[in-house]
């Protein structure tokens, strides 16, 4: 019997594990936190959209859309509806004025129910968790079972990396995998915040602090000598004294944290009734992330598998790899898709 050990019990995590166990794998996953799903418990406000009817590459930043549409195409929509209504979750459409496509969510509205019914199916499967252990415990025994996969020739041993990126780590998802990743010689992009609000000193801010206007959101970066980039989102858009977030914002967010890390600048313009111009000093900190860009470069990993190409035995799910999509339940969507083929693979091969 194949025996898979998967680190961190988040979304991918969790999916990984319920796949591998099902395909027989005896599978034991390693958490440093007291409970699985932390994050899970807390998306969509609490509603969590875990999925929508759009799903595809176009949503998603990723170096090479083949990639993204690799991974997407082995567990679309119609599987993640499926998969969950298999777990007694109904799937509720929601249709918003700011967007043509439908974001899923349970019946409930109830992300922490939602948690559980993946985590009960993992326990139902015998999936072995081990919670509350340090990193210096998870970083041994991930050091144990690669020392058994290279021993080995007839890999009966895998390992799924399912810990997340830093984006709220108090959630648990807090880069403390990072050595391990280092230590497997993989090529890794810095994690940056992306989903969050963006900060300006601009003193209108305070004139406009509380308010929600609908309109378009255009961040300009301004690149010094080359041509300068711009990007859009329309819908709704809210103001406190020091910034300024909503759907649109979040969506754009991410171009900001990687121009200003450049020393490039970053121009917000407001297109309502009122135009304004904010220039952009700094996006939210990891703490009010929902997602971050950056990860292990996709050209590390098998698409067809999630196998890291130079360790086999070795699998990668979910925020850890180098892709990030937009808000409206892709990134979860991700998640399911990734960790769905990781633990099958580990399971099969
Ligand atoms: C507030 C909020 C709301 C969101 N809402 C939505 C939404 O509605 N729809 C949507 O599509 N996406 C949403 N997201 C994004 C989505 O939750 C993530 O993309 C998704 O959870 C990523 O799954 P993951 O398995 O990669 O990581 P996580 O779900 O973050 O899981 C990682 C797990 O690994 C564990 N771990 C980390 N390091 C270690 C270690 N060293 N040892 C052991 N365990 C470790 C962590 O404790 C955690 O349990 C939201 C995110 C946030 C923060």
């Amino acid at each position: 019997m194949k025996n898979v050990t998967i680190i961190g019990a988040g979304a991918s995590g969790l999916m990984a594990a319920v796949c591998a166990a099902r395909a027989g794998a005896r599978v034991t996953v390693l958490e440093h936190r007291e409970e699985a799903g932390i994050k899970l418990s807390l998306t969509g406000n609490g509603r969590c959209n875990y999925t929508n009817t759009d799903i595809g590459p176009a949503h998603y930043h990723c170096s090479d859309p083949a990639f993204a549409e690799s991974v997407l195409r082995n567990f679309g929509y119609q599987d993640a509806v499926r998969f969950f209504e298999n777990l007694g979750i109904r799937p509720v459409i929601r249709h918003y004025d700011f967007d043509e496509f439908g974001y899923v969510y349970p019946e409930g509205m109830n992300a922490a129910g939602f948690r559980d019914a993946i985590f009960r199916e993992a326990e139902r499967l015998g999936v072995a968790f081990c919670f509350g252990l340090s990193d210096d415990e998870v970083m041994r025994r991930a050091e144990a079972v690669i020392d058994e996969i290279g021993r080995k020739q007839e890999r009966d041993s895998a390992l799924i990396l399912a810990a997340g990126s830093n984006a709220y780590p108090v959630t648990g998802s807090d880069s403390s995998i990072y050595p391990l990743i280092r230590k497997l010689g993989l090529d890794f992009h810095t994690f940056l915040p992306a989903l969050c609000g963006l900060y300006s000193k601009d003193p209108l801010l305070k004139e406009w602090k509380g308010r929600r206007v609908r309109g378009e959101a255009v961040l300009l970066i301004s690149e010094g000598q080359d041509p300068a980039r711009e990007y859009r989102a329309s819908g709704e858009i809210q103001f406190t004294e020091h910034s300024i977030s909503g759907i649109p914002v979040m969506q754009l967010s991410r171009y900001a944290a990687i121009a200003l890390k450049k020393g490039q600048r970053a121009f917000l313009t407001i297109r309502t009734d009122e135009q304004h111009t904010f220039e952009i000093y700094r996006t939210a900190g990891f703490d009010r992330a929902q997602v971050c860009s950056g990860g292990i470069d996709i050209a590390e990993i098998d698409p067809a598998s999630m196998q890291i190409k130079k360790h086999p035995g070795i699998y990668v799910c979910g925020e850890m790899i180098d892709v990030d999509g937009e808000c409206g339940g892709f990134n979860l969507h991700f998640a399911w898709a990734s960790g769905h083929l990781a633990g099958l693979s580990a399971a099969h091969s």
